[in-house]
């Protein structure tokens, strides 16, 4: 059974959440598996597998288009996790919910669909210098297509967002600002509110790249004031394949379709062809119809187990494990923002990251290692790669310690 803590007020009991994720009782070279991944693609509990196979045993059929009694039910399970998904966000409307692939395939959306038929030459897209490459690349196309200038807002030495030079950047031209709320590759959470209020001001839409903070963070789309919130089932316990894009009804309505086809259509013809309703039209094909049913899960699943309490428990973590990892000789921290959530990126003095991640990962204990999709951050740090840790609701206090112990383990190695 899936833990639910928060509702009978129980401390928040790491380990038996643990439990409800079979894939981490997997041995890793001889070790019980640490998984600090997470920001990465997080693992999947018993109810989410157990919603996908039981959809699949039970209701797949395709959606929308049929009469008969499988049909239906696949549309009921399909529009009831869009459903879901508006309660989890506190969206408005279902008609502000879209479907897609994850948090790459809602900003090029965003970016084809509503910025470049609007923007030209003049016209500025402003960013931040900590973007992951998925809030970086369409916008560049969309300059190259259309003629307009992207923008980028520095970081300081410890990861965190200049914001007088964000403020200064900010400009009469600005038409759109693009950042991620939290970062991937450093964990600092940026001041979203404030930037989409000062945004706004200024009379520039947002799009928040929320993939990184919907696990860790209670987001709500209403209060937050965005006008375009992106993220990824598989960062939040979901399957891979399927993500959101929540974007506010009156702009999602004046955009024209993105990709073309079935389902997107009211009706077709060889002269010309009209368009459906919201969300509809931006949802062109066959959905990932069993992946929205997981992401439902797993939304019910984050709730049972309470957002804040998971939040609290990886800041823990994340105390934890700076403070421990601060102390081993030769590491350095990279991204020591005031505000961090849920990731920790090092480097260990001689030691290439991929060896380390290498040495790690023969202890049993799963860290990334590379660039994180955020070249520019490690350009800034004038590093190649980090090594990083990142936590969801299933590390423990043992994961900490097992991963300290293998990252001293890898000095000794290269001592
Ligand atoms: N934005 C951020 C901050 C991310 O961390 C990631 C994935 O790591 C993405 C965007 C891209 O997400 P996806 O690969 O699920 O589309």
């Amino acid at each position: 059974m899936a833990a639910n803590l928060s509702s009978i007020g129980a401390p928040y009991d790491a380990a038996r959440v643990r439990r409800d994720f079979p894939i981490l009782a997997t041995h890793v070279n001889g070790h019980p598996l640490v998984y600090l991944d997470s920001a990465a693609s997080s693992q999947q509990p018993l109810p989410v597998l157990r919603a996908v196979e039981d959809y699949a045993r039970q209701s797949h059929a395709n959606v929308h288009r049929g009469v008969h009694a499988l049909s239906q039910a696949a549309t009921a399970a399909f529009e009831g996790a869009r459903e879901r998904v508006r309660r989890f966000i506190n969206a408005r409307s279902t008609r502000e919910i879209v479907f897609v692939r994850g948090t790459t395939e809602a900003i090029n959306l965003v970016a084809q669909a509503y910025a470049r038929p609007r923007f030209g030459p003049g016209d500025e897209i402003l960013i931040s210098a900590l973007e992951h490459h998925a809030n970086i690349v369409p916008w560049q196309m969309v300059c190259q297509q259309s003629g307009c200038t992207l923008k980028v807002a520095p970081i300081n030495r410890r990861g965190e967002l200049v914001y007088e030079e964000f403020e200064r950047l900010l400009g009469a031209r600005t038409r759109l600002v693009a950042v991620a709320q939290v970062s991937n590759a450093l964990g600092t959470v940026l001041p979203v509110a404030r930037i989409v209020a000062d945004a706004h001001a200024r009379g520039a839409v947002v799009l928040i790249d929320g993939a990184q903070a919907v696990p860790h963070a209670r987001v709500d789309a209403r209060a937050l004031g965005a006008d375009f919130y992106a993220f990824s089932g598989h960062k939040m316990y979901a399957p891979t394949g399927i993500g959101v894009l929540y974007a506010r009804e009156e702009l999602l309505g004046s955009m024209p379709p993105w990709q073309g086809g079935g389902d997107m259509i009211r009706t077709v013809s060889f002269e010309q062809s009209t368009w459906n309703d919201l969300p509809w039209r931006f949802e062109a094909g066959t959905p990932n119809i069993s992946g929205a049913v997981g992401l439902a899960a797993a939304m019910d699943y984050l709730e049972s187990l309470g957002i804040e309490a998971v939040a609290a428990h990886e800041s823990r973590l994340l105390a934890l494990a700076t403070a421990a990892l601060a102390r081993v000789p030769g590491v350095t921290l990279v991204g020591t923002a005031a505000h961090k959530a849920s990731v920790l990126s090092f480097t260990l003095a001689g030691v290439h990251a991929h060896d380390l991640g290498t040495i790690l990962d023969a202890e049993g204990v799963a860290v990334r290692t590379g660039h994180h999709c955020a070249m520019p951050v490690m350009t800034f740090f004038g590093i190649p790669a980090t090594a990083r840790a990142s936590f969801g609701c299933y590390n423990t206090e043992e994961d900490v310690a097992r991963f300290i112990a293998a990252v001293g383990k890898a000095r000794e190695v290269f001592g």
